[in-house]
């Protein structure tokens, strides 16, 4: 697809009441997406509808406003399901977000593994997909994380990954998308190859979900967890997709209402997929506004969302690397996402972010939530600029020409 027009482009941010504040006494520049995108307006008028017309809790009424809402939420799961081509509604499971997902799957299937498990990450991890693994360690339980390194560009070793195979590997977790690096990860063949061991693997799209059509059967994931809030969504939702039979074998994450078959004092049973991992009250009216933020990327169409964001990242990058001076970037994969990390000389990454502040520009600084890969990069935190579809060439042009302002303080 050609590079979308200005006035396209310009009618998405119609859509984002948030991209028109100021910041001091300058206009803002939202840089942070990978962070959290901005809210289009349909979204945050679906959660006020929720709260101010058919706010009653869900599943457990007669009444007319708590069957709506129920209808509501449980269309939003259909849409989910629809979003990303799982088989089943059963296989979409809410929770609070990527990290509750990855919370879920490792401390359910994880429950029984024996001393020695092992489980294969990529070096790129975000923490939530390393700590979630290394919390089912305990005394006389050691489990490993196996870690597949990337090359200088920020490319997954994928020798190396084969190799890691073997009899105590319990399961795969890597990312979609680095949300350092932009490193779009063969999903696809990791899966391929986890299979062909008999593990189960579990894809973080917590990055990729915004940028491009995720097909679970397609890329072959056992599990796929993202968050609503990076996909021009709300917060407190997040969705996780497993495939049904492991499901059905791995015991609840929580226990309390919903969740249940018939509760003795005895014994319980539980409720079929997928409420046996819904414990307590969902975030019902966020979920309903679910709905809005995929019939938003649905309508504004993945294709037109790619374009815009490889247009921003190529010419912004282009533009970096010929005029800020002692620019270094970190993640130059071929066909990365829209993520732009970098370092000025030997600038502190927190000043860097603090100067683009006062220029109204929002960047995020720091490790980003991957300490293990600023530690493989030798750095302490980088800088880090992303895009949506909603960011134009002039915004694009106002934060290099910023950076070529604030670099001279900064060396
Ligand atoms: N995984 C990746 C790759 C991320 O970038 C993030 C958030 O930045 C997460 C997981 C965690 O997402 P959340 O905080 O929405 O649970």
């Amino acid at each position: 697809m050609n590079t979308p027009s200005e006035n396209i482009i310009n009618s998405i941010r119609a859509q984002f009441p948030a991209l028109g504040i100021s910041v001091g006494k300058h206009k803002l520049v939202y840089l942070d997406n990978t962070a959290t995108s901005q809210t289009p307006q349909r979204v945050v008028e679906a959660i006020d509808r929720a709260y101010y017309n058919t706010k009653a809790n869900v599943h457990r009424g007669v009444h007319t406003l708590s069957q709506q809402m129920t209808l509501l939420q449980e269309e939003a799961r259909e849409k989910a399901r629809a979003f990303i081509n799982a088989p089943s509604v059963q296989e979409i499971i809410f929770t609070r977000g990527t990290t509750e997902a990855i919370n879920l799957v490792a401390s359910c299937i994880g429950r029984d593994w024996p001393d020695g498990a092992e489980v294969i990450v990529t070096e790129m991890e975000h923490h939530s997909n390393i700590v979630p693994w290394q919390l089912l360690s305990r005394p006389g339980r050691e489990i490993k994380l196996r870690v597949v390194p990337t090359d200088e560009h920020g490319v997954l070793d994928m020798n190396t990954y084969r190799n890691l195979f073997n009899s105590n590997t319990a399961m795969v977790a890597a990312t979609h998308v680095s949300n350092v690096l932009g490193t779009v990860n063969p999903v696809k063949e990791i899966a391929a190859e986890a299979r062909a061991h008999g593990v189960p693997v579990l894809i973080d799209g917590a990055q990729a979900i915004s940028h491009r059509a995720v097909d679970v059967q397609d890329i072959g994931a056992d599990f796929y967890a993202f968050s609503a809030h990076k996909m021009y969504g709300p917060t407190g939702v997040g969705i996780l997709y497993g495939r049904r039979d492991l499901l059905e074998q791995m015991p609840p994450y929580q226990g309390g209402g919903e969740m249940v078959g018939h509760v003795t004092f005895q014994k319980t049973t539980y409720a079929e997929l997928p409420f046996k991992f819904e414990a307590g009250t969902p975030e019902f009216t966020a979920i309903a506004a679910l709905s809005q933020a995929i019939d938003f990327i649905n309508e504004t169409g993945y294709d037109l969302i790619n374009a815009q964001e490889e247009y921003l990242l190529q010419y912004t990058t282009g533009q970096m690397l010929k005029r800020v001076p002692g620019l270094r970037l970190f993640g130059t994969a071929p066909g990365k996402d829209a993520i732009i990390s970098f370092l000025i000389g030997r600038a502190h990454h927190y000043d860097t972010g603090l100067l683009l502040d006062k220029l109204g520009i929002a960047v995020r600084t720091g490790h980003h939530c991957a300490q293990p890969l600023m530690q493989a990069l030798g750095v302490e935190g980088v800088v880090r600029a992303s895009f949506a579809v909603y960011n134009t060439r002039a915004e694009a042009d106002y934060f290099v020409d910023a950076l070529c302002r604030i670099a001279p303080m900064l060396q």
